[in-house]
């Protein structure tokens, strides 16, 4: 890896994201040095600029950043790792040094495509259509396509499967929707559970 460190006394900056939600948890700089370090020994290590020395993220609270994967920008000026943090990132002890927002995927993007037909009120839309028949209606699908889902568990066609759990997910999310809920709702409710 051709990292350009000729830039700011030697320092790239660093953006460490969670390997699994791809939460930006902090940012940190690394010299040539602890670029090494950190890559020998699988563990984010930073050039600390208050300490003035290298500085292993976790060296006094044990809250490693294990490295899964490392990106170098367009340039060569900046590193992107994605790691498994240990502990919370930030010495405040917060999971992230900015303020808590997990990076989303697809399925936030089907909730507000979903969200705007209903908001719309679309006429085109099936699913505007089965939202304007009511919320009963809409419990009774996601009902059907769990039974759906249940029947294809106990056969081994991969693809009907995958598809039923598909219908499902969407139908869900249309419940929620009817509901006044968000998928947000529903992880805020998931993750008070985690032990
Ligand atoms: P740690 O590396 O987690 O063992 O923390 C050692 C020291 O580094 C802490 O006492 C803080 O001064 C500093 N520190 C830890 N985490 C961060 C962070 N995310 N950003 C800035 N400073 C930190
Ligand atoms: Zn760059
Ligand atoms: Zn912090
Ligand atoms: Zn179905």
């Amino acid at each position: 890896m051709d990292i350009d460190f000729s830039k700011d006394n030697g320092l790239v900056p660093v953006i460490i994201q969670n390997n699994n939600t791809l939460q930006v948890l902090m940012l940190g700089y690394m010299n040539l040095e602890a670029f090494n370090k950190t890559k020998a020994e699988n563990k984010v290590t930073f050039f600390s600029r208050s300490k003035n020395r290298l500085w292993t993220k976790g060296e006094a609270s044990g809250n490693f950043l294990i490295v899964k994967d490392i990106q170098i920008d367009c340039d060569n000026d900046t590193i992107l790792i994605k790691a498994e943090p240990k502990g919370p990132t930030c010495h405040t002890g917060s999971t992230s040094c900015f303020k808590e927002e997990t990076a989303k995927g697809f399925l936030y993007d089907l909730q507000q495509t979903i969200s705007d037909r209903i908001d719309t009120n679309d006429e085109n839309s099936y699913t505007n259509k089965l939202y304007k028949s009511g919320i009963n209606k809409v419990a009774q699908k996601v009902g059907e396509e769990a039974v759906e889902l249940v029947i294809e568990a106990k056969d081994n066609d991969a693809d009907l499967f995958k598809n039923e759990a598909a219908d499902l997910m969407y139908h869900y999310l249309i419940l929620l929707k009817a509901k006044g809920f968000t998928l947000e709702d529903i992880e805020d409710v998931l993750e008070s559970r985690q032990r």
